[in-house]
């Protein structure tokens, strides 16, 4: 199964896929998690990466396009793959749709995940990401009070790019490059919309269904 998860920054992308990842063992592809790793080992494309997400701007198209193919031409996507936060600009998407058609592959369907603007802006304000592991909380639902990873005890912190100066730019992007994605996908007649409003158990329980994905322990 191929799939793209889309969806406004803070909407919950990240942690629905990076979940059905788990349960159905296809790969997880992030771009903003390639770009931070990138970013923390020091490489000349997490430099040129860090330039535009510390101001809440895309990466370059070209940079961006052309890393996501090498990962999408890495053996464990043959068997499928999820893609997070890309495509994000139509461009993108174009040339997304040609590098599958050319290695004999298509999307299957497309996840948008929607919540209002209010909600998203709160749920980033209160994510943090540990240090450690690098998962990802929001500290006022899982009930987080001593800055801690319940899950390896390291310290939690704050993305530079959830504070509220970059989240603006960050949102003025999402709206203006990555939401004509939406008609985009429409037409294919592969967008499913998943309203994220609720607790994180039920989006993902919609997610599930709509996948039509039955019998999977959560
Ligand atoms: P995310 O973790 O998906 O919120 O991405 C963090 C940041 O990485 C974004 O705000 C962008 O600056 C950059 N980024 C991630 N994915 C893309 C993409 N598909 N195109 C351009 N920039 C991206």
């Amino acid at each position: 199964m191929n799939l793209i998860f889309l969806g406004a920054p803070g909407a919950g992308k990240g942690t629905a896929s990076k979940k059905l990842s788990e349960i159905i063992g296809i790969p997880h592809i992030s771009t903003g998690d390639i770009f931070r790793a990138n970013i923390s080992g020091g490489t000349e494309l997490g430099r040129l990466a860090e330039q535009y997400i510390s101001k809440g701007h895309l990466v370059p198209d070209d940079v961006t396009i052309g890393m996501v193919k090498a990962r999408l031409s890495e053996p464990d996507c043959s068997k499928g793959f999820i893609l997070d936060g890309f495509p994000r600009t139509l461009n993108q998407a174009e040339a997304l749709d040609s590098f599958l058609t050319e290695t004999g592959r298509k999307i299957d369907r497309v996840i948008d995940i929607v919540l209002s603007e209010s909600t998203l802006v709160d749920r980033l304000a209160y994510r943090r990401v540990c240090i450690g592991c690098k998962l990802s909380y929001n500290l006022k639902s899982h009930n987080i009070t001593d800055n801690l990873c319940p899950v390896c005890g390291s310290s939690l912190m704050m993305r530079d790019d959830d504070k509220p100066e970059v989240i603006a730019a960050r949102l003025v992007a999402y709206h203006k490059d990555t939401e004509p994605l939406i008609d985009y996908y429409v037409r294919t007649r592969k967008l499913v919309r998943v309203n994220s409003e609720e607790k994180i158990a039920d989006t993902f329980a919609n997610i599930l269904a709509a996948l039509e994905i039955k019998g999977m322990k959560q």
